[in-house]
Protein backbone atom coordinates (compact mmCIF):
# COMPACT_ATOMS: atom_id res chain seq x y z
CA UNK A 1 0.00 0.00 0.00
CA UNK A 2 1.16 3.70 -1.07
CA UNK A 3 0.95 6.03 1.35
CA UNK A 4 0.52 8.69 -0.82
CA UNK A 5 -3.02 10.73 0.07
CA UNK A 6 -4.71 13.14 -2.25
CA UNK A 7 -5.95 16.65 -0.54
CA UNK A 8 -9.14 17.15 -1.65
CA UNK A 9 -9.82 21.01 -2.59
CA UNK A 10 -13.25 21.58 -4.10
CA UNK A 11 -13.79 23.90 -6.89
CA UNK A 12 -14.39 27.10 -5.17
CA UNK A 13 -17.34 28.06 -8.08
CA UNK A 14 -18.08 24.79 -10.16
CA UNK A 15 -20.07 25.05 -13.34
CA UNK A 16 -24.07 25.53 -12.32
CA UNK A 17 -26.46 22.20 -13.87
CA UNK A 18 -27.95 24.53 -16.47
CA UNK A 19 -24.35 25.39 -17.65
CA UNK A 20 -23.95 21.65 -17.17
CA UNK A 21 -26.63 20.62 -19.09
CA UNK A 22 -25.80 23.03 -21.69
CA UNK A 23 -22.39 21.93 -22.60
CA UNK A 24 -23.85 18.09 -22.22
CA UNK A 25 -26.58 18.30 -24.59
CA UNK A 26 -24.60 16.68 -27.17
CA UNK A 27 -21.48 15.92 -25.95
CA UNK A 28 -18.96 14.08 -28.40
CA UNK A 29 -15.79 12.38 -27.62
CA UNK A 30 -13.16 14.13 -25.72
CA UNK A 31 -14.36 17.75 -25.97
CA UNK A 32 -16.77 18.78 -22.85
CA UNK A 33 -14.36 18.80 -19.31
CA UNK A 34 -15.15 18.34 -15.97
CA UNK A 35 -14.80 20.76 -12.86
CA UNK A 36 -11.90 19.40 -11.31
CA UNK A 37 -8.54 17.50 -12.19
CA UNK A 38 -5.76 15.19 -9.86
CA UNK A 39 -2.19 16.70 -9.57
CA UNK A 40 0.55 14.48 -7.74
CA UNK A 41 4.24 15.46 -8.16
CA UNK A 42 7.29 13.28 -8.71
CA UNK A 43 10.62 14.21 -7.54
CA UNK A 44 14.05 12.01 -7.19
CA UNK A 45 14.75 11.95 -3.77
CA UNK A 46 11.35 12.64 -2.36
CA UNK A 47 9.15 10.29 -4.83
CA UNK A 48 5.47 11.35 -5.62
CA UNK A 49 4.02 14.10 -3.08
CA UNK A 50 1.60 16.67 -3.44
CA UNK A 51 -1.17 14.98 -4.22
CA UNK A 52 -4.45 16.98 -4.64
CA UNK A 53 -7.87 17.16 -6.37
CA UNK A 54 -8.64 20.42 -6.97
CA UNK A 55 -10.03 22.80 -9.65
CA UNK A 56 -8.94 22.39 -13.24
CA UNK A 57 -6.99 24.52 -14.19
CA UNK A 58 -3.91 25.06 -17.18
CA UNK A 59 -0.39 23.79 -15.64
CA UNK A 60 2.58 25.92 -15.99
CA UNK A 61 5.45 23.83 -17.85
CA UNK A 62 8.85 24.94 -18.25
CA UNK A 63 9.76 25.36 -22.29
CA UNK A 64 12.62 23.09 -21.76
CA UNK A 65 10.15 20.19 -19.98
CA UNK A 66 11.70 17.06 -21.11
CA UNK A 67 7.84 16.16 -22.39
CA UNK A 68 7.77 18.78 -24.93
CA UNK A 69 11.17 17.39 -26.96
CA UNK A 70 11.42 14.07 -26.21
CA UNK A 71 7.74 12.52 -25.55
CA UNK A 72 8.31 11.19 -22.43
CA UNK A 73 4.95 10.58 -21.64
CA UNK A 74 2.16 7.85 -20.56
CA UNK A 75 -1.56 8.04 -20.27
CA UNK A 76 -4.91 5.52 -19.65
CA UNK A 77 -8.00 5.77 -20.80
CA UNK A 78 -11.29 4.26 -18.49
CA UNK A 79 -14.70 4.88 -17.91
CA UNK A 80 -17.06 5.95 -15.44
CA UNK A 81 -20.91 4.76 -16.20
CA UNK A 82 -23.78 6.11 -14.73
CA UNK A 83 -25.58 2.98 -12.95
CA UNK A 84 -29.90 2.50 -13.01
CA UNK A 85 -30.16 3.49 -9.16
CA UNK A 86 -28.56 6.88 -10.05
CA UNK A 87 -25.12 5.97 -8.93
CA UNK A 88 -21.65 6.08 -10.73
CA UNK A 89 -19.27 2.93 -11.09
CA UNK A 90 -15.85 2.10 -12.87
CA UNK A 91 -15.27 -0.64 -15.04
CA UNK A 92 -11.51 -2.19 -14.02
CA UNK A 93 -9.72 0.49 -12.73
CA UNK A 94 -6.90 -1.46 -11.30
CA UNK A 95 -6.35 -3.50 -14.46
CA UNK A 96 -5.46 0.27 -16.55
CA UNK A 97 -3.24 1.15 -13.32
CA UNK A 98 -1.34 -1.74 -13.72
CA UNK A 99 -1.17 -1.21 -17.45
CA UNK A 100 -0.51 2.41 -16.84
CA UNK A 101 2.85 0.82 -14.56
CA UNK A 102 3.84 -0.84 -17.65
CA UNK A 103 3.94 1.99 -19.65
CA UNK A 104 5.80 3.44 -17.21
CA UNK A 105 8.41 1.21 -16.86
CA UNK A 106 8.63 0.70 -20.41
CA UNK A 107 9.39 4.47 -20.62
CA UNK A 108 11.88 5.18 -17.99
CA UNK A 109 9.47 7.04 -15.97
CA UNK A 110 9.21 5.94 -12.08
CA UNK A 111 5.82 3.86 -11.50
CA UNK A 112 2.65 5.61 -9.89
CA UNK A 113 1.18 3.07 -6.92
CA UNK A 114 -1.43 1.13 -8.51
CA UNK A 115 -3.56 1.31 -5.32
CA UNK A 116 -3.46 5.09 -5.57
CA UNK A 117 -4.35 5.22 -9.09
CA UNK A 118 -7.38 3.38 -8.16
CA UNK A 119 -8.09 5.56 -5.31
CA UNK A 120 -7.70 8.92 -7.12
CA UNK A 121 -10.27 7.73 -9.74
CA UNK A 122 -12.86 7.24 -7.14
CA UNK A 123 -12.55 10.51 -5.86
CA UNK A 124 -11.97 12.05 -8.95
CA UNK A 125 -15.84 10.27 -10.14
CA UNK A 126 -17.12 10.95 -6.69
CA UNK A 127 -16.29 14.77 -7.02
CA UNK A 128 -17.76 15.35 -10.67
CA UNK A 129 -19.92 12.71 -10.89
CA UNK A 130 -22.98 15.07 -11.86
CA UNK A 131 -21.05 15.25 -15.26
CA UNK A 132 -21.81 11.78 -15.86
CA UNK A 133 -24.32 11.20 -19.12
CA UNK A 134 -27.40 9.22 -18.00
CA UNK A 135 -27.74 8.67 -21.83
CA UNK A 136 -27.27 5.17 -22.85
CA UNK A 137 -24.29 5.48 -24.68
CA UNK A 138 -22.76 8.14 -22.22
CA UNK A 139 -20.08 8.29 -19.92
CA UNK A 140 -17.29 10.02 -18.08
CA UNK A 141 -14.06 9.49 -19.88
CA UNK A 142 -11.10 9.65 -17.31
CA UNK A 143 -7.84 10.56 -18.83
CA UNK A 144 -4.94 9.64 -16.33
CA UNK A 145 -1.57 10.77 -17.87
CA UNK A 146 2.55 11.42 -16.66
CA UNK A 147 4.39 14.09 -17.82
CA UNK A 148 8.54 14.77 -17.84
CA UNK A 149 8.40 18.43 -16.44
CA UNK A 150 12.48 18.50 -15.72
CA UNK A 151 13.79 21.27 -17.66
CA UNK A 152 16.87 19.91 -19.20
CA UNK A 153 17.53 19.12 -22.99
CA UNK A 154 20.02 16.50 -22.26
CA UNK A 155 18.45 12.84 -23.42
CA UNK A 156 18.01 10.88 -20.66
CA UNK A 157 15.17 9.87 -17.94
CA UNK A 158 14.19 13.19 -16.09
CA UNK A 159 14.04 13.66 -12.64
CA UNK A 160 10.89 15.49 -11.90
CA UNK A 161 7.12 14.30 -13.28
CA UNK A 162 3.46 15.64 -12.83
CA UNK A 163 0.55 12.66 -12.40
CA UNK A 164 -2.96 14.34 -13.71
CA UNK A 165 -5.99 12.96 -14.71
CA UNK A 166 -8.46 14.59 -16.36
CA UNK A 167 -12.00 13.70 -16.92
CA UNK A 168 -14.54 14.19 -19.93
CA UNK A 169 -18.65 13.81 -20.46
CA UNK A 170 -18.42 11.73 -23.54
CA UNK A 171 -21.45 10.33 -25.59
CA UNK A 172 -20.17 7.45 -28.08
CA UNK A 173 -16.77 7.57 -30.07
CA UNK A 174 -18.06 6.95 -33.38
CA UNK A 175 -20.83 9.47 -35.30
CA UNK A 176 -23.08 6.44 -35.38
CA UNK A 177 -23.01 3.97 -32.80
CA UNK A 178 -25.61 1.59 -34.17
CA UNK A 179 -23.36 1.60 -37.50
CA UNK A 180 -20.35 -0.20 -38.61
CA UNK A 181 -16.96 1.79 -39.11
CA UNK A 182 -14.92 1.34 -42.81
CA UNK A 183 -11.28 1.31 -42.08
CA UNK A 184 -7.87 1.46 -43.82
CA UNK A 185 -5.29 -0.91 -44.35
CA UNK A 186 -1.58 0.93 -44.09
CA UNK A 187 0.61 -0.55 -46.42
CA UNK A 188 3.09 2.06 -46.01
CA UNK A 189 2.75 3.03 -42.08
CA UNK A 190 3.13 0.89 -39.61
CA UNK A 191 2.63 1.30 -35.97
CA UNK A 192 5.02 -0.27 -33.84
CA UNK A 193 7.83 -2.50 -34.24
CA UNK A 194 9.04 -5.72 -32.14
CA UNK A 195 11.44 -3.91 -28.72
CA UNK A 196 9.22 -0.55 -29.45
CA UNK A 197 6.65 0.73 -27.17
CA UNK A 198 3.73 -0.55 -29.63
CA UNK A 199 2.40 -2.05 -25.94
CA UNK A 200 2.79 1.13 -24.00
CA UNK A 201 0.07 3.24 -24.00
CA UNK A 202 2.49 6.61 -24.99
CA UNK A 203 1.79 9.92 -26.59
CA UNK A 204 4.61 8.83 -29.28
CA UNK A 205 2.63 5.76 -30.17
CA UNK A 206 0.01 7.75 -31.26
CA UNK A 207 1.67 11.08 -32.87
CA UNK A 208 3.42 8.15 -35.14
CA UNK A 209 -0.34 7.22 -35.94
CA UNK A 210 -1.56 10.15 -37.39
CA UNK A 211 0.16 10.40 -40.90
CA UNK A 212 -1.95 6.72 -41.53
CA UNK A 213 -4.86 7.97 -40.00
CA UNK A 214 -5.08 10.74 -42.16
CA UNK A 215 -4.68 8.76 -45.00
CA UNK A 216 -7.78 6.86 -43.75
CA UNK A 217 -9.51 9.54 -43.47
CA UNK A 218 -9.09 10.69 -47.08
CA UNK A 219 -9.90 7.53 -48.16
CA UNK A 220 -13.23 8.12 -45.74
CA UNK A 221 -12.31 5.67 -43.59
CA UNK A 222 -12.97 5.96 -39.72
CA UNK A 223 -9.87 3.83 -38.39
CA UNK A 224 -6.55 2.50 -39.73
CA UNK A 225 -5.80 -1.32 -39.62
CA UNK A 226 -1.83 -1.51 -39.45
CA UNK A 227 0.05 -4.57 -39.85
CA UNK A 228 2.91 -6.05 -38.19
CA UNK A 229 6.41 -4.24 -39.11
CA UNK A 230 8.36 -7.19 -40.10
CA UNK A 231 6.36 -9.05 -42.59
CA UNK A 232 4.00 -6.34 -43.42
CA UNK A 233 1.28 -9.00 -43.34
CA UNK A 234 -0.26 -10.11 -39.86
CA UNK A 235 -2.84 -8.04 -38.95
CA UNK A 236 -1.92 -6.37 -35.09
CA UNK A 237 -4.90 -3.63 -34.31
CA UNK A 238 -6.90 -0.64 -35.30
CA UNK A 239 -5.13 2.83 -34.27
CA UNK A 240 -6.90 2.92 -30.96
CA UNK A 241 -8.43 -0.40 -30.32
CA UNK A 242 -7.91 -4.45 -30.79
CA UNK A 243 -9.71 -5.96 -33.69
CA UNK A 244 -11.60 -9.38 -33.27
CA UNK A 245 -12.60 -11.79 -36.26
CA UNK A 246 -15.71 -14.19 -36.17
CA UNK A 247 -15.57 -17.19 -37.94
CA UNK A 248 -19.16 -19.50 -39.57
CA UNK A 249 -18.28 -21.82 -36.76
CA UNK A 250 -18.50 -19.94 -33.46
CA UNK A 251 -14.81 -19.32 -33.71
CA UNK A 252 -13.37 -15.86 -32.43
CA UNK A 253 -9.87 -14.58 -33.56
CA UNK A 254 -8.12 -12.30 -32.30
CA UNK A 255 -3.98 -11.53 -32.48
CA UNK A 256 -1.64 -12.47 -29.88
CA UNK A 257 -0.55 -10.51 -27.55
CA UNK A 258 3.03 -8.98 -28.33
CA UNK A 259 5.44 -5.80 -27.59
CA UNK A 260 3.85 -4.33 -30.58
CA UNK A 261 0.48 -4.37 -29.51
CA UNK A 262 -1.79 -2.72 -26.84
CA UNK A 263 -2.89 -5.36 -24.46
CA UNK A 264 -6.76 -3.90 -24.38
CA UNK A 265 -8.76 -4.06 -20.81
CA UNK A 266 -11.80 -4.44 -23.70
CA UNK A 267 -9.87 -6.89 -25.50
CA UNK A 268 -9.37 -9.15 -22.25
CA UNK A 269 -13.00 -8.71 -20.93
CA UNK A 270 -14.37 -9.79 -24.31
CA UNK A 271 -12.01 -12.99 -24.30
CA UNK A 272 -13.85 -13.67 -21.01
CA UNK A 273 -16.92 -13.39 -21.86
CA UNK A 274 -16.94 -15.01 -24.92
CA UNK A 275 -15.34 -18.39 -23.65
CA UNK A 276 -18.07 -17.82 -21.17
CA UNK A 277 -20.59 -17.66 -23.80
CA UNK A 278 -19.63 -21.38 -25.36
CA UNK A 279 -17.74 -19.45 -27.95
CA UNK A 280 -14.03 -20.99 -29.48
CA UNK A 281 -11.74 -18.58 -28.89
CA UNK A 282 -8.34 -18.33 -30.18
CA UNK A 283 -5.16 -15.80 -30.07
CA UNK A 284 -2.97 -16.19 -33.23
CA UNK A 285 -1.96 -14.39 -35.71
CA UNK A 286 -4.44 -13.75 -38.76
CA UNK A 287 -2.97 -12.05 -42.17
CA UNK A 288 -4.23 -9.46 -43.96
CA UNK A 289 -4.62 -12.04 -47.62
CA UNK A 290 -6.62 -14.75 -45.16
CA UNK A 291 -9.19 -11.74 -44.01
CA UNK A 292 -9.81 -11.20 -47.79
CA UNK A 293 -9.80 -14.53 -48.60
CA UNK A 294 -11.98 -15.94 -45.64
CA UNK A 295 -14.55 -12.79 -47.03
CA UNK A 296 -14.52 -13.96 -50.17
CA UNK A 297 -15.27 -17.18 -49.75
CA UNK A 298 -17.97 -16.94 -46.53
CA UNK A 299 -16.01 -18.30 -43.92
CA UNK A 300 -15.69 -14.67 -42.14
CA UNK A 301 -19.13 -13.70 -40.77
CA UNK A 302 -17.81 -10.75 -38.96
CA UNK A 303 -15.55 -8.19 -37.11
CA UNK A 304 -14.84 -5.88 -34.61
CA UNK A 305 -13.17 -3.42 -33.10
CA UNK A 306 -13.27 -3.01 -29.32
CA UNK A 307 -11.46 -0.73 -26.59
CA UNK A 308 -12.66 1.58 -24.00
CA UNK A 309 -13.71 4.19 -26.13
CA UNK A 310 -15.55 2.19 -28.94
CA UNK A 311 -16.70 -0.35 -26.85
CA UNK A 312 -17.42 -2.81 -29.48
CA UNK A 313 -18.23 -1.69 -33.16
CA UNK A 314 -18.34 -3.66 -36.05
CA UNK A 315 -16.56 -3.54 -38.65
CA UNK A 316 -18.29 -3.71 -42.43
CA UNK A 317 -16.33 -2.49 -45.18
CA UNK A 318 -12.19 -2.49 -45.36
CA UNK A 319 -10.36 -0.99 -47.83
CA UNK A 320 -7.11 -1.07 -49.25
CA UNK A 321 -4.69 0.59 -52.44
CA UNK A 322 -5.28 -2.74 -54.33
CA UNK A 323 -8.97 -3.81 -53.30
CA UNK A 324 -11.60 -3.03 -50.82
CA UNK A 325 -14.15 -5.97 -49.46
CA UNK A 326 -17.38 -5.69 -47.36
CA UNK A 327 -17.83 -7.94 -44.72
CA UNK A 328 -21.50 -9.60 -44.82
CA UNK A 329 -23.90 -7.32 -45.87
CA UNK A 330 -21.95 -4.39 -44.34
CA UNK A 331 -24.23 -4.28 -41.56
CA UNK A 332 -23.50 -5.57 -37.65
CA UNK A 333 -23.76 -9.14 -37.03
CA UNK A 334 -25.39 -11.37 -34.37
CA UNK A 335 -21.73 -12.08 -32.30
CA UNK A 336 -20.47 -8.74 -32.02
CA UNK A 337 -24.00 -7.47 -30.99
CA UNK A 338 -24.39 -9.96 -28.39
CA UNK A 339 -20.89 -9.48 -27.29
CA UNK A 340 -21.55 -5.66 -26.74
CA UNK A 341 -24.43 -6.63 -24.70
CA UNK A 342 -22.67 -8.89 -22.36
CA UNK A 343 -20.16 -6.43 -21.66
CA UNK A 344 -22.42 -3.44 -21.46
CA UNK A 345 -24.48 -5.17 -18.72
CA UNK A 346 -21.51 -4.96 -16.66
CA UNK A 347 -20.33 -1.84 -17.30
CA UNK A 348 -23.48 -0.46 -16.41
CA UNK A 349 -24.37 -2.40 -13.20
CA UNK A 350 -27.25 -4.36 -15.34
CA UNK A 351 -26.29 -7.96 -14.13
CA UNK A 352 -24.30 -9.69 -11.49
CA UNK A 353 -20.78 -9.39 -12.09
CA UNK A 354 -19.12 -12.56 -11.22
CA UNK A 355 -15.38 -11.04 -12.36
CA UNK A 356 -14.77 -8.57 -9.99
CA UNK A 357 -14.87 -6.15 -13.14
CA UNK A 358 -17.06 -3.68 -11.95
CA UNK A 359 -16.82 -1.14 -8.77
CA UNK A 360 -19.10 0.83 -7.18
CA UNK A 361 -18.04 4.59 -6.23
N1 LIG B 1 -5.24 -0.45 -28.98
C1 LIG B 1 -4.91 0.84 -28.96
C2 LIG B 1 -3.81 1.30 -29.83
C3 LIG B 1 -5.59 1.72 -28.11
O1 LIG B 1 -5.28 3.02 -28.08
C4 LIG B 1 -6.64 1.23 -27.30
C5 LIG B 1 -7.40 2.17 -26.39
N2 LIG B 1 -6.82 2.22 -25.12
C6 LIG B 1 -6.95 -0.13 -27.36
C7 LIG B 1 -6.22 -0.94 -28.22
C8 LIG B 1 -8.03 -0.72 -26.51
O2 LIG B 1 -7.63 -0.78 -25.16
P1 LIG B 1 -8.70 -0.74 -23.99
O3 LIG B 1 -9.66 -1.81 -24.27
O4 LIG B 1 -7.91 -0.99 -22.76
O5 LIG B 1 -9.31 0.61 -24.02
Amino acid sequence: MSDLTFEIKSHPNPRSAEERAAVMANPGFGKVFTDHMVVARYSAGRGWHDAQIKAREAIPLDPAAAVLHYAQEIFEGLKAYRTADGGAALFRPDANARRFRHSAERLAIPPFPEDAFVQAMHELVKLDRAWIPDTADGSLYLRPFMIATEAFLGVKPASEYLFLTIASAVGSYFKDPNSTVTVWVSEHYTRAAPGGTGAAKCGGNYAASLAAQSEATAQGCEQVVFLDAVERRYIEELGGMNVFFVFEDGTLVTPPLSDSILHGITRDSVLTLAKEAGLTVKEEPYAIDAWRADVREGRLTEAFACGTAAVITPIGTVKGREESFTIGNGKAGPVAQKLRNLLVDIQRGNTNDAHGWFQKV
